[in-house]
């Protein structure tokens, strides 16, 4: 299916056959740098405007447009072409604005503790449904700009290589934004970490840990039996070395799970090993997993036992709550969406036995 945002630019060359050279500048400028649909784009002639909106149908339908904290943090569901779901979450800071998008409808990886991974994969992304998310998103921010944009929405990004590669390129060398607020998030699939590094070396990596012992790992993140720590560990060494960038693990905190003393020494003991920074923030209970975060004095207590091994972590603030978009809550999968009242249901719930 034809996109306007296909990265590959020859796309938009052949459908302008014919036309003045100018008119593809024209037309790329209008789509990549000011974010408009082609029938917006007034410097064509209205023959060609219309032409062109037929040809380039978008690629995300709104399902529902979510809006909470304020109005500073939106959620979109879309629909793709064949009916696939995915999910988009807009966040604007006073200094910034984050975008999360998805990289599949689903997820294959089946962590536990994961909304997503829990309803399942339904299929990857193309390029041009990564980066149509983040036009979406930009656009309903204007007169802001997207500063970041972090691949932290449903799916595996380095499972969908290939397409998440064409959108760090087009995002930094067409959309404008800065490599290093590009984030790939990867629950850990080595070989494409370290493929990764030589591919993109200027974006940012971060490493979902969550356990840093094997017995633990596998129990929470199944993808460790395929690529335990030991191998986990040696990509990200392969990174620093062809980068020379610092990564950072991110550690959802579960109640009596992995957030005990013992957790943070031996997560202390290898982000010292790779020098990774620590993002630590307290799981969101899902249906299939309904332990609870460590509670604020815990989390506190688990970044000074960090710190005091010489490691740096932040607490990272949750947005999105209310309305279902916080980190681990997505699960529009089309078919997979879980009632909201069992939701509830979970929410209430009892702590699970330590
Ligand atoms: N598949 C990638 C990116 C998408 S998940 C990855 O796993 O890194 C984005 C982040 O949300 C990951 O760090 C993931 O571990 C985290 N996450 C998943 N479920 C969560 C939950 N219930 N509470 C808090 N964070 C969660
Ligand atoms: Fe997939 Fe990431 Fe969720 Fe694991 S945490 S199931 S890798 S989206």
């Amino acid at each position: 299916m034809p996109s306007a945002y296909d990265p590959d630019p020859a796309a938009l060359s052949a459908l302008l056959a014919g036309e003045p050279a100018y008119r593809v500048r024209q037309l790329d400028e209008g789509l990549w740098r000011q974010l408009r649909r082609p029938i917006e784009l007034t410097v064509l002639p209205k023959a060609l405007r219309d032409r062109l909106e037929a040809a380039l149908p978008p690629a995300l339908r709104v399902v529902t447009e979510s809006v909470c904290d304020a109005g500073r943090t939106t959620k979109w569901v879309f629909a793709l072409h064949d009916d696939a779901t995915i999910e988009t979450v807009a966040m604007a800071y006073r200094d910034r604005v984050t975008v999360c998008i998805s990289s599949q409808a689903g997820c294959a990886m089946g962590c536990t503790f994961c909304a997503t991974g829990q309803a399942g994969f339904r299929r990857h992304l193309a390029a041009a449904e990564l980066i149509e998310q983040v036009v979406a998103a930009a656009r309903s921010v204007e007169p802001r700009r997207v500063s970041n944009v972090v691949f932290m929405g449903m799916g595996e990004p380095l499972a969908n290589y290939d397409a998440t590669i064409a959108t760090l390129r087009a995002l930094n060398e067409r959309v404008g934004i800065s490599a290093r607020h590009l984030t790939v998030s990867t629950v850990g699939v080595a070989p494409a970490i370290e493929r990764l590094a030589i591919d993109a070396p200027t974006v940012t990596l971060a490493v979902s840990l969550h356990a840093a012992n094997d017995a633990l790992r596998d129990t929470l993140v199944p993808l460790n039996r395929t690529y335990p720590l030991e191998r986990l560990e040696t990509a990200c060494h392969q990174w620093n070395a062809s980068t020379g960038r610092r990564m950072s693990f991110e550690w959802a905190l579960i109640d009596g799970v992995n957030d005990r003393l013992r957790d943070a020494d031996e997560l202390a003991a290898i982000a010292r090993r790779v020098r990774a920074h620590v993002n630590l923030i307290p799981l969101n209970p899902t249906p299939g997993y309904p332990t609870r975060g460590t509670p604020r004095e815990g989390v506190e207590r688990f970044r000074d036992a960090l710190e005091s091994h010489g490691v740096n972590a932040t607490i990272r603030a949750t947005r999105g709550r209310e309305i279902d978009a916080a980190c681990g809550q997505l699960a529009a999968v089309a078919g997979g969406k879980v009632p909201r009242r069992s939701r509830v249901g979970v929410e209430v719930s009892p702590v699970r036995g330590r």
